[in-house]
């Protein structure tokens, strides 16, 4: 990690991806606890937005979950938090056991996205059509972004024709994921956007180092150079299409 090892952590973080180019963060919260931290960090630091929910992984195994969903609610009000997410569907780690949980819990974020106007980030684990499936049950709200998108062009053909984001991890950059960067190359600069998931999916060449958002310029590149774009414009597109989604961090 960047940063001479005094300060604060978070700060050298942001401060890394700043001189990157990457000035604007969106922080993405899977509990309580870290949605309320991200929905802070924004309110003080002009560089972040928050997005606030209970991940599918963590709604089975919370002893309240509607306790939780409305911690959620009330942060999911406040002018600086502008995503619903990560919510979606998961059964890698819960098993069937969680999927009752987790569609619960994916419906109701669905709900809260709806009615503060924000927009909802899903996490979508091997679960395309039952996601599109409760999206299309509970009605999708205005603005929604696949993070981490994980489809074929095929897929992200149908989330392009619903107006749904797909948001680009270091995944693109893997030379296995041929079909990933065919689902990039039919997607409009319109709907694209591009994330960390941080600490996870470090783009080549660092895979397997921890992730951060000062290594964002490597995702962007492999997605210009598989798209065929020039990268400035292709991040003056994802630029705009941030303050779209999120609203204007300034
Ligand atoms: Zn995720």
């Amino acid at each position: 990690m960047p940063g001479d090892g005094s300060g604060d952590p978070i700060d050298a973080l942001i401060d890394a991806a700043a001189k990157t180019g990457i000035d604007r963060l969106v922080q993405v919260g899977v509990d309580v606890a870290s949605s309320r931290w991200g929905a802070e960090l924004a309110a003080r630091n002009a560089a972040i937005l928050a997005a606030v929910a209970i991940h599918p992984n963590e709604a089975p195994i919370l002893s309240d979950l509607d306790e939780a969903l409305r911690e959620i609610e009330a942060l999911a009000g406040q002018p600086r938090v502008r995503g619903v997410g990560e919510t979606g569907l998961d059964t890698f780690r819960t098993g069937e056991d969680g999927r009752h949980a987790q569609e619960e819990s994916f419906r109701a974020h669905i709900a809260i996205a709806k009615r503060h106007g924000k927009a909802l980030i899903i996490h979508d684990r091997d679960a395309h059509r039952d996601v599109l499936r409760v999206l299309d049950e509970e009605g999708a709200p205005e603005t929604v972004v696949m993070h981490c998108f994980s489809g074929d062009a095929d897929f992200a053909a149908e989330c392009v024709r619903r107006g749904f984001h797909l948001s680009f991890a270091g995944t693109v950059t893997f030379a296995s994921a041929g079909a990933l960067r065919a689902a990039a190359e039919i997607t409009p600069a319109e709907q694209i956007m591009v994330e960390t998931d941080a600490p996870y999916l470090t783009p080549m060449p660092h895979r397997g180092r921890p992730n951060a958002s000062y290594l964002i310029p490597l995702t962007v590149r492999a997605l210009a150079e598989t798209r065929g774009d020039d990268v400035d414009t292709l991040c003056a597109a994802i630029s705009a299409n941030g303050e779209r989604v999120f609203g204007p961090w300034r």
